[in-house]
């Protein structure tokens, strides 16, 4: 495992580096309050990454009367914008409903469409296990749903040339992405420094103006945030994940027999 996590003593800042990711987040902002100052870090240092968003974020207003289809574009407006900052090759709407997210197979489906056409190394998305934050607070259903889809979508379908046939013959082949790094995680066990982005994700995170009740107060909320994350590895800002190891690196591999 190298550099990639520390198992006695603080812990040490992640090293390992995808050349390409994909980013599978429930709703527009999800990923700027998530991983978008370890993707900008990551794109600078020459990595492809690539947002999906799952759904719009029709639902995102304390306006009963808003139109969803007028917040949904607002909100696909927003995110665009975003990402342009954070340095994503593109991002892909994939109109799943706000709130109402199902973990099925016509979603497993876009998604295994989206990694066999990406073809990562890394996904990055939400932690499907935390249904309560250890600090407080529910986790959205559509993020647990989310994130359980993506992870289900990268093992066993991706790689799997069995399932969603229609998709290998319509030139899509099986795809074995190899991590996968959660973000929002209740038991963080990788950190990575994101001080020299840290601005970039404040930008970023700016760009959801129609979220943002109290922007005035976002920088100071998202220092302190960024500075408990960064506190395990020494570093001014960092970000968390709990990662998973699906296929190691060739030079970890044990020698074939
Ligand atoms: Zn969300």
């Amino acid at each position: 495992m190298g550099d990639d996590q520390a198992t006695a003593g603080p812990a040490i800042a992640h090293g390992w580096r995808p050349a390409r990711f994909l980013v599978i987040a429930a709703h527009p902002d999800d990923a700027e309050f998530g991983p978008a100052a370890t993707a900008a870090r990551w794109i600078d240092a020459g990595s492809v990454g690539r947002l999906v968003c799952c759904t719009s974020g029709d639902q995102g207003s304390d306006d009963a009367d808003a139109d969803p289809l007028d917040l949904a574009a607002v909100r696909e407006a927003e995110q665009l914008a975003a990402a342009a900052i954070v340095g994503y090759q593109d991002v892909a709407f994939l109109h799943q409903p706000d709130g109402a997210v199902a973990n099925d197979l016509a979603l497993r489906e876009l998604l295994v469409r989206e990694i066999r056409s990406f073809r990562p190394d890394a996904v990055l998305t939400h932690d499907p296990e935390v249904l309560f934050y250890a600090g407080g607070g529910v986790n959205h259903t559509d993020h647990r749903t989310v994130g359980m889809a993506a992870v289900d979508a990268v093992y066993p379908a991706a790689r799997n040339p069995m399932a969603f046939p229609a998709l290998t013959r319509a030139g899509l082949p099986a795809h074995k992405v190899r991590r996968i790094y959660l973000f929002w995680p209740n038991a963080p066990d990788t950190w990575v420094d994101v001080t020299a982005t840290f601005p970039r994700r404040l930008d970023a995170l700016r760009c959801h103006a129609s979220q943002l009740r109290h922007p005035e107060r976002l920088e100071e909320r998202m220092r302190t945030w960024g500075a408990e994350e960064g506190a395990p590895i020494g570093a001014a800002y960092g970000d968390a994940f709990r990662l998973v190891v699906i296929d190691e690196d060739e030079e970890d591999a044990p020698e074939a027999l």
